[in-house]
């Protein structure tokens, strides 16, 4: 069931979002060579509760940490370690904010110093992908237009999308209807109507599209060892446009 929001709780996510956006931009001033996925970690934890929030993932479904920090080959869900982070990583770092019982959720990738012109090709792409899927945020569109911007912008710079991860309606739980593939036909899916609130994440290898879960049952990685990238937001549908509730972008330094 897709739950429409109000306009008075579109802008209770979007302070659940002004947060998480806050604790982004600490997080980009934070990556470095050297720090670790577990100080990042605690530090986000901090902010968010520092803001009287809570951090959406940490217990869900025994997830343990408030980051996924998902490095390289790894696509998303990665757990935070104590690994150093080392010159030319790709990591993306995904996070959900949950303030007054309204859930916020972005992820971001990131450069560790210089990266490789195949990273930075892959990550750029990854956020052109996000940005044209945001066009496709309106009233009457479906869900397939989004899956094919996406798609579009992806295949066209040589790169895959990941099939079996998936977008999603987002508000009081994390995870609500629709679910929303980074691949599709225009004019499929379920309708875009005024007050969808939705996460949109492309996550997108330089490989093949095959993914594979790690030992701790958590981590997901690109069978075929590529690089992968994930951007995302969470976007208002309204009948005055897309309106980003997580806009992090263009703020957020990723480089
Ligand atoms: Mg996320
Ligand atoms: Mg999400």
């Amino acid at each position: 069931m897709i739950v429409s929001k109000s306009p008075a709780e579109l802008d209770a996510m979007a302070e659940a979002g002004d947060l998480l956006v806050r604790v982004h931009e600490m997080i980009s001033d934070m990556v470095r060579v050297g720090i670790t996925g577990k100080e990042l970690d605690r530090a986000a934890e901090e902010m968010i509760r520092a803001g009287g929030a809570s951090p959406s993932f940490k217990g869900y479904q025994g997830f343990p940490a408030t980051l996924c920090i998902s490095p390289n080959d790894m696509v998303v869900h990665g757990i935070p370690d104590k690994r150093k982070f080392e010159e030319g990583d790709l990591v993306s770092i995904d996070c959900g904010v949950t303030l007054n019982g309204w859930v916020a959720d972005a992820a971001i990738t990131h450069a560790v110093g210089e990266v490789s012109d195949e990273a930075s090709h892959l990550s750029e792409k990854t956020l052109e992908s996000l940005l044209a899927a945001v066009e496709q945020c309106v009233p009457g569109n479906r869900v397939g237009d989004i899956g094919h911007a996406v798609q579009t912008v992806v295949e066209e710079a040589g790169l895959s999308v990941v099939r079996s991860l998936v977008g999603h309606g987002v508000g009081r739980s994390m995870h609500e209807d629709p679910q929303v593939p980074n691949y599709g036909k225009p004019g499929r899916g379920a309708r875009l109507t005024n007050g969808m609130v939705i996460a949109v994440e492309p996550m997108v290898t330089t490989g093949g599209h095959d993914v594979v879960v790690g030992d701790d049952d958590w981590a997901i990685t690109t069978v075929d060892g590529s690089l992968a990238a994930h951007q995302e937001f969470t976007i208002a549908v309204t009948d005055d446009g897309p309106r980003i509730l997580t806009p992090w972008y263009p703020l957020v330094k990723t480089r």
